[in-house]
């Protein structure tokens, strides 16, 4: 049987999303999500030919149940020969890692040295690896880094105002995530562009829960608004991104509140959550304001909105160009509202949106939102798994080719 297909893993502390990619063209024949791992409501969803299957876990719950499961699953559709390497996203690798890399016990090590700087989710990465080793015993293992991309910032774009030492003997600097959303986006403007990505300048923003702006230059990342962590940059779901270094001290000594406490409010409890008081779901807000003209779900869209554009605009300090800029993860893909009011605030650079355009980019739609006289402004939807498959392969592959 042909060995032709990538499983791509996505491992959380307490999830693991998967896909089972071509990683020639992207074609994915199954995917799905594991949620509440280490709970006794552990369930797994797998998506295959058009239906949706859930079932739920048995004990122990943890993260090789669910790839355990998965691989029964894989079995009895007859997929799991076919299978020639497992593609790990693994969030941070610190200066360590630019590029894919073959799991061995070294890499292992690092990446649980980098936990340090990713405490949330090196060890899950970690604990993913360690359970696909065990189920899927003698095929390669690869890891995709989302801080990867990143690395070929300048010293002027990674460093922060603080003493050098901190840098030369912690690794204290910016690192960036989201680099295989930033990197895919940025190929796929090039090829509607029609220009050659060793000639591109773009602006990328990816608005999920997490949310980072990029400036790419050359199909490369020169500076990114996420940094040592992700909690850096502009607002997102529940991180408050940039803020006012002395709120953390007042926080503690004047509020009492604990380190821990700190930085559980600005990872969890800030953010468009924090703001409105009611979630973190862009859709929910978005319905708070528009059918109940509830008065700081429209701030938090404001402060959002207001906060990307600042942050777009400050990358025109990094490009001498601009061919396109591009939005793209569940928000940007999604949210013509958030789309909208961030370009229109961007008018002294250009920009100006379409509104018949940008209400027909939905939903997997992608194209320009752009007025004729204005910069062009893309929205692309991102397959970061699509990245991983793609990378993974290139790895193994004896005649590499392309970016790796
Ligand atoms: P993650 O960062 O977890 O991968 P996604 O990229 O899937 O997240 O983005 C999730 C966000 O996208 C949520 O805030 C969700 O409300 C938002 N979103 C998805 N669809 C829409 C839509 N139609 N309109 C507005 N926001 C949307």
């Amino acid at each position: 049987m042909k060995k032709n297909l990538i499983l791509v893993l996505n491992c959380g502390s307490s999830s693991l999303k998967f896909s089972l990619i071509k990683p020639e063209n992207g074609e994915t024949l199954l995917s799905g999500l594991a949620e509440r791992l280490l709970s006794e409501q552990a369930s797994i969803k797998i998506k295959y030919q058009g239906q949706t299957e859930q079932s739920v876990l048995a004990t122990p719950f943890g993260h090789q149940t669910a790839i355990t499961a998965l691989v029964a699953r894989l079995r009895s559709y007859e997929l799991n020969l076919q299978i020639f390497a497992i593609g790990h996203r693994v969030v941070h690798g610190g200066e360590n890692y630019c590029r894919p890399t073959l799991i061995t016990d070294d890499v292992k090590k690092t990446i649980n040295e980098l936990s340090k700087l990713a405490p949330l989710h090196n060890p899950a990465n970690l604990t993913g690896i360690n359970a696909a080793e065990t189920v899927f015993s003698g095929l390669p293992q690869v890891a995709i880094f989302d801080t990867a991309f990143h690395q070929t910032m300048p010293e002027k774009a990674y460093m922060y105002g603080i003493p050098y030492s901190l840098y030369q003997e912690h690794g204290i600097r910016k690192y960036g995530f989201h680099g295989t959303s930033h990197y895919f986006v940025a190929k796929e403007a090039a090829k509607i562009l029609l220009k050659p990505i060793n000639n591109s300048s773009f602006i990328s923003a990816h608005l999920g829960n997490g949310c980072s702006v990029s400036a790419i230059k050359n199909g490369e990342s020169v500076d990114t608004s996420l940094g040592l962590t992700p909690l850096e940059g502009v607002m997102m779901g529940t991180r408050s991104g940039d803020l006012d270094p002395g709120i953390i001290f007042h926080l503690i000594n004047q509020l009492g509140y604990s380190t821990e406490q700190v930085s559980y409010l600005l990872n969890k409890e800030s953010g468009l959550l924090g703001v409105s008081g009611l979630s973190n779901d862009c859709r929910e807000i978005e319905e708070a304001w528009l059918k109940d003209k509830n008065p700081r779900a429209k701030l938090a869209l404001d402060v959002f909105c207001y906060r990307i554009a600042k942050s777009i605009a400050s990358f025109s300090a990094s490009l001498t160009s601009l061919d396109a800029l591009i939005f793209t993860g569940g928000i940007g893909e999604n949210s013509q509202l958030i789309r909208e009011s961030i370009i229109v605030q961007l008018g002294l650079l250009n920009f100006f949106v379409s509104k018949t355009q940008n209400e027909a980019c939905r939903f997997g739609t992608s194209g320009f939102i752009n007025t004729e006289n204005s910069r062009n402004i893309l929205v692309i939807p991102t397959n970061e798994e699509w990245v991983i498959a793609e990378q993974t392969a290139q790895l193994l592959s004896p005649n590499k080719t392309g970016k790796e």
